[in-house]
């Protein structure tokens, strides 16, 4: 059998996390078993779907890599046919007009509620022969009226729903627009989609689909419903956690494999193996390996995540995708250290790409002032010959190296009987404005020597000062 797979978003909303993650499952399922991916833009709800979010989505998509082989194909495209099947479905009897008016289905469903009946279309429009005039009806589907609907899904297991619990389902508005249970059926179905995978919150259409797909001949595909993601607050993930759109974890600074990596392990997992590169995932993924029991955001462990791609994607790679945000931290890449040598500099300790571009600010920039804290503690008179010292020495280099650095650094180290600690942290302060920064002679070596010398001079200074304050 052929995998077909399909990732099927309504435009009346951008691309977030938990869409990513079906996709994601969609496309690697596809990938894993050799099958095809499909993208399928549900855009028949005209009022609410938008150009923006068809984009979004879109621009999504290829910015995580999830390519598709057939697609995007718009529902919007596909009236015609869906036309097609509703006039034969009247024809044969399978679907009917109803001519129901809100007020007539509003009574029925007080009615209802006053037995304490589920509310559902009693299917009084089913054997009508006449039209009622100057009314556009809608179409029903004639479900089944007894019997059951048996899903074998694939991650929830069995489960069966009752005809008598399910009502004539609208296929087609009074406008004739067709509605969404039903155009899924007809896609799935003309798309030869061999597994559904898509979240839970659709397992209660399932069943109708399921009849709906009967009435066509069909056999049903596979079905695996994915577990809700929940928020911190052990709510479903919503706008209320943060970042809606796919696209502002990308302006953040993340990899897309990396984005990729902690949406694969929301509800999947494979032995206790955390970090993933992408053929790893498409190796790996198996429906059957996909848990039941929902799973939470945890903003900390995407950072951790991206830390691993981080520190593991080639330099090149690094550097190329690092410029954006060198630019938009308002850095000039002209006047400092290459892409690839901050990259290579700074990846042991960046989280994000925007914070590798931060942390990098004092490689461009000269900076306001030396951290206070860290200049109370490490700036200190005991250290001024020492950093004299090591000035001198790094001025009088012939070759800016990081070897060179490095011995320079360690010479004065010995010379003054001090761990390479006790003079690296003063440098690394006057040098950087704070305590932190990649091995001092990678830094000092970033940072470069005009700017370095410049800098140790004003620390002296600062501290020849405090040794004279101190003094008096
Ligand atoms: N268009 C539906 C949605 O965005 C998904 C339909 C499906 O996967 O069957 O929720």
């Amino acid at each position: 059998m052929t995998v077909r797979t399909r990732f099927a978003p309504s435009p009346t909303g951008v691309l977030h996390l938990g869409s990513v993650r079906t996709a994601l499952f969609c496309w690697l399922y596809a990938r894993h078993r050799g099958g095809q991916f499909i993208l399928r833009i549900e855009d028949t709800d005209r009022e609410r779907s938008t150009k923006e979010n068809v984009d979004a989505i879109l621009d999504g998509m290829a910015w995580l890599g999830l390519d598709a082989d057939e697609g995007p194909i718009y529902q919007s495209e596909r009236l015609d046919r869906y036309r097609e099947v509703i006039d034969q479905w009247l024809a044969e009897g399978k679907a009917y007009h109803c001519y129901c008016s809100k007020d007539e289905l509003d009574e029925l469903r007080a009615t209802q509620k006053e037995r304490g009946e589920k509310t559902r279309y009693d299917g009084r429009c089913r054997d009508r022969q006449t039209p009622e005039k100057g009314v556009d009806p809608v179409v029903r589907f004639k479900n089944p009226l007894d019997g059951e609907v048996i899903v074998e899904d694939q991650v929830r297991g069995r489960v069966v729903f009752q005809n008598t619990e399910l009502d004539d389902l609208i296929i087609a508005r009074s406008d004739g627009a067709p509605t969404y249970n039903f155009t899924v059926v007809i896609d799935d179905h003309d798309m030869q989609i061999s597994h559904v995978i898509r979240g839970d919150d659709h397992l209660n259409n399932t069943p109708r689909q399921m009849n709906m797909l009967a009435a066509l001949g069909a056999t049903p595909p596979a079905y695996a419903h994915l577990p809700m993601i929940l928020g911190p607050d052990g709510a479903k993930l919503s706008k209320r956690h943060g970042a809606v759109d796919i696209r502002a974890y990308r302006d953040n600074g993340y990899l897309p494999e990396a984005m990729l990596n902690y949406l694969v392990r929301l509800g999947w997992s494979h032995g206790d193996q955390e970090v993933f590169n992408v053929d790893e995932m498409i190796r790996h993924f198996d429906i059957a390996d996909v848990n039941q029991s929902a799973s939470s955001f945890n903003a900390e462990k995407l950072r951790w995540v991206s830390q691993q791609h981080i520190i593991e994607a080639p330099v090149e790679r690094l550097a190329q995708e690092l410029v954006p945000y060198l630019e938009a931290a308002g850095l000039d890449i002209a006047i400092g250290p290459s892409p690839a040598e901050i990259a290579e500099g700074f990846r042991e300790r960046a989280e994000t790409l925007s914070q590798m571009a931060e942390s990098a600010r004092y490689c461009y920039e000269d900076f306001d002032a030396v951290d206070p804290k860290a200049a109370k503690k490490h700036l200190r008179p005991v250290i001024l010959k020492p950093l004299r010292a090591a000035k001198e020495r790094l001025a009088g280099l012939e070759d800016w190296s990081k070897i060179a650095i490095a011995e320079a650094i360690d010479d004065v180290a010995d010379e003054f009987e001090l761990s390479l600690g006790k003079l690296g942290q003063p440098i690394r302060i006057a040098v950087t404005g704070g305590p932190v920064s990649p091995p001092i002679d990678v830094t000092v070596w970033l940072v470069g020597r005009e700017r370095v010398l410049a800098r140790l001079d004003h620390a002296i200074e600062m501290i020849a000062a405090r040794a004279a304050a101190n003094a008096d």
